[in-house]
C-alpha cells in the first residue's frame, strides 16, 4: 500500500504527500524545509538533474576499533546497507545553468552526515579536482559535525579541508557553501564556513555547540530563533538566506557574477 497522505510536523496540517514531493520537500502550506538526501538535492540543483559521481572507492575504516554501545565497523556496515551510499557524503560533477563545477552533496541519513576520514578526503579531493580543473565548487553541508568513532583523525579533517580550500582560493575560484538543517560541530568550524559566499536554506540549524550546551556554560536563557538561519543572517554570520526553491536559480546567478559569465 502506498502512503497517500501524511502530517507536516512543524504545522501540523495533513497535507497529500506527492504535494510536498512536488514542492521540492517544502511543506506548503507553512515552508516547513524537509531534510532530503544526498542524491534528491543533486537531482534538484543540477541541469536536467544529470551529473556523474566520482572517488565512489574510498571506504570507511575503523582504524581505532572503536567500540560505544556497538562497533563502529557494525555501524558502517548497517549505513551503507540503508542508505546504499559508501560514505556520508557524494561527490559530484555537472553543470548549473550550463556552467560546469563540483558539487560535495552532505547526506544525514547517513550517520547523522559525521565528518570522518572519508568524508574529509573526498570533499578534499574533490576541492583539489576543482582546483587542477579550474572549476567553481560548492559543498552542500548537512551534518552532526566530526564522527566521534574516528577521534582525532576526523578533526584532522578539519584542517586539511581548509587548507586545500586555501588553494582553491589562491587560485581564484569561488567556494559557495550551501548550509542546510543542520549544520554543527566540526564542519561548521571549518568547510562549511569558508565559502566566498555562505548561504543557508530557509530556518536551518547552524551552529557549533547546541544550544542546550551554551545554554548551561553561560547560564542563559538563549533569544529566540538562536542559531536559526535567519538569526544568524540578521547578526552578521550568514551571507543569505535562500528557499529550497530560489537555490538553483541563486547558485547560478552567484556563479555568473563571481566568473564574471553573462547568460
Ligand atoms: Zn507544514
Amino acid at each position: 500500500m502506498t502512503i497517500l497522505w501524511t502530517r507536516c510536523n512543524n504545522c501540523q496540517k495533513i497535507l497529500y504527500k506527492q504535494d510536498i514531493l512536488d514542492n521540492q520537500n517544502v511543506c506548503p502550506s507553512c515552508r516547513f524545509h524537509f531534510r532530503i538526501s544526498s542524491l534528491e538535492r543533486l537531482g534538484l540543483l543540477y541541469d536536467e538533474g544529470r551529473y556523474e559521481r566520482f572517488d565512489e572507492g574510498i571506504l570507511p575504516v575503523d582504524a581505532l576499533q572503536f567500540v560505544d554501545s556497538r562497533p563502529y565497523s557494525e555501524r558502517l556496515e548497517e549505513n551503507q546497507r540503508k542508505t546504499h551510499l559508501p560514505e556520508a557524503v557524494v561527490s559530484s560533477k555537472g553543470q548549473i545553468g550550463g556552467i560546469e563545477v563540483i558539487i560535495c552533496a552532505m547526506d544525514f541519513s547517513f550517520m547523522g552526515g559525521s565528518m570522518g576520514s572519508v568524508v574529509g578526503e573526498k570533499i578534499t579531493r574533490a576541492i583539489e579536482r576543482a582546483t587542477a580543473e579550474k572549476l567553481p565548487m560548492i559543498v552542500i553541508s548537512c551534518s552532526g559535525g566530526a564522527r566521534m568513532q574516528e577521534g582525532a583523525l576526523s578533526l584532522m579533517q578539519m584542517a586539511k579541508t581548509s587548507a586545500a580550500l586555501a588553494r582553491l582560493d589562491e587560485a581564484r575560484l569561488p567556494y559557495i557553501s550551501v548550509l542546510t538543517d543542520p549544520t554543527t560541530g566540526g564542519t561548521t568550524a571549518s568547510y562549511s564556513m569558508l565559502g566566498d559566499f555562505n548561504i543557508a536554506e530557509h530556518n536551518a540549524l547552524v551552529g557549533f555547540a547546541g544550544p542546550r550546551v551554551i545554554e548551561q556554560t553561560i547560564r542563559e536563557k538563549l533569544p529566540k530563533g538562536f542559531q536559526r538561519a535567519e538569526f544568524l543572517l540578521a547578526h552578521g554570520m550568514l551571507d543569505d538566506v535562500v528557499d529550497r526553491k530560489a537555490l538553483r536559480g541563486y547558485l547560478i546567478r552567484v556563479l555568473r557574477l563571481l566568473l564574471n559569465r553573462h547568460p
